[in-house]
């Protein structure tokens, strides 16, 4: 059995507004763990729009999704939060009571934590991988056909077909080409929407024969039992052929989906979940919702929004996890205190 992991309070997702809770409920003592199911944080600015500018974040005339990101990453620093990345949060159970609440979360990875309260800022929902249309395709899942590499290790000394023409593609067409048996590359067409220079390494790879390079779309696959032996292909001159494997990666891109949130018995409503506008504390006390997962008069789905809401939940976080202290407003350029807390007094 794996050790649960105490802590104060688990946010679920680390988009830009599950980053920002981590700062307000840092500056009340609280500690958080942060669970992503991407591999990196950020959410949607750094999976969906990483270089676009954004103009209407508070006191930045101009950042782009990533250097946003890299900020709140530098300005929750001193909190030490801890990530779980490339984790799905499947399941949140309530233990305590309504007065002293107390939560499981448990991941997909089996991660399982204890916490006095959850701060769900999980977005439009958990990014998901789109799967290829190939029939049959689930019997092979997890065991030959993998959406994403948890442990590259895994993957070592095996015949690995790797499908799609983008960055995931690529990057992991490099990263796995040295540790691999062999590693083959198909993408329906000789073009690549990938950086130019991890496009250039994959074809020097393949002129000096280290790799193969295939045209084409993966039309079956042939195994048994989940083992796979081989893709079945179709090149876009209407040969077939097949493409000896026994593990194959398909980078198609993301979509969002909103995924078990539905299943943790909170009131939703149209996919998204009501709170109050004064804690932001959704129908299950000590359960709160903040940024654009969550709906109430007004919402407005804008960064700006999720942040003020991140404030104000950490308030009544705090009773729960801190139910005989008094809070006192404090600002953090005139508290010695929350100084203290920010490593700069
Ligand atoms: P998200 O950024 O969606 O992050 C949620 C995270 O939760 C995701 O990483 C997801 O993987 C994770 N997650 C969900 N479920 C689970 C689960 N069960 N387990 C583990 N992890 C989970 N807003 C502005 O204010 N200004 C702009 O100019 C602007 N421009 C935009 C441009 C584009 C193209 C897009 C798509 C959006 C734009 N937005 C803009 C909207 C803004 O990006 C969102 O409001 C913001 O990202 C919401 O942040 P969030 O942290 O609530 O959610």
């Amino acid at each position: 059995m794996t050790e649960t992991i105490e802590t104060d309070v688990v946010i679920i997702g680390a988009g830009p507004v599950g980053l920002f809770a981590v700062f307000e409920l840092g500056l009340l003592d609280i500690k958080a763990h942060l669970i992503d199911i991407l591999p990196k944080v950020g959410g949607q600015c750094a999976e969906l729009y990483p270089e676009k500018p954004i103009y209407d974040i508070p006191g930045f005339p101009i950042v782009t999704g990533m250097g946003l990101v890299d900020n709140l990453m530098k300005q929750i620093e001193p909190f030490g939060a801890t990530f779980h990345l490339s984790q799905m949060v499947t399941e949140v159970t309530p233990l305590g009571t309504p007065v002293a609440p107390r939560f499981r979360v448990v991941t997909d990875a089996g991660t399982t934590f204890e916490c006095k309260s959850v701060v769900v800022a999980a977005g439009g929902g958990s990014f998901q991988p789109k799967k290829p249309p190939i029939a049959g395709i689930e019997e092979f899942e997890e065991k030959s056909v993998f959406y994403a590499v948890r442990k590259m290790e895994a993957l070592r000394d095996r015949s690995i077909l790797i499908v799609g023409g983008g960055d995931s593609a690529l990057d992991w067409t490099l990263n796995l080409q040295p540790i691999a048996r062999r590693v083959t590359l198909m993408h329906r067409r000789d073009e690549f929407r990938a950086a130019p220079h991890s496009v250039e390494r994959m074809r020097k790879l393949v002129e000096k024969g280290e790799m193969d390079l295939r045209i084409g779309q993966v039309s079956g696959l042939r195994g048994a039992d989940g083992r796979m032996e081989a893709a079945l292909c179709k090149g876009n001159d209407g040969s077939v052929f097949e493409i000896a494997c026994d593990a194959m990666l398909p980078f198609f891109g993301l979509t969002m989906k909103l995924g078990p949130v539905a299943e943790w018995g909170l009131n939703l409503h149209e996919n998204l979940i009501p709170v109050d506008t004064e804690k932001f504390e959704t129908s299950t006390p000590g359960i709160f919702a903040i940024g654009d997962i969550n709906t109430y008069p007004g919402k407005l789905k804008l960064i700006l929004s999720g942040f003020h809401e991140a404030a104000l939940a950490a308030q009544k976080v705090h009773r729960y996890v801190y139910p005989e202290k008094k809070l006192l407003f404090q600002y953090t350029t005139s508290s010695t205190n929350l100084q203290k807390k920010l490593g700069v007094a």
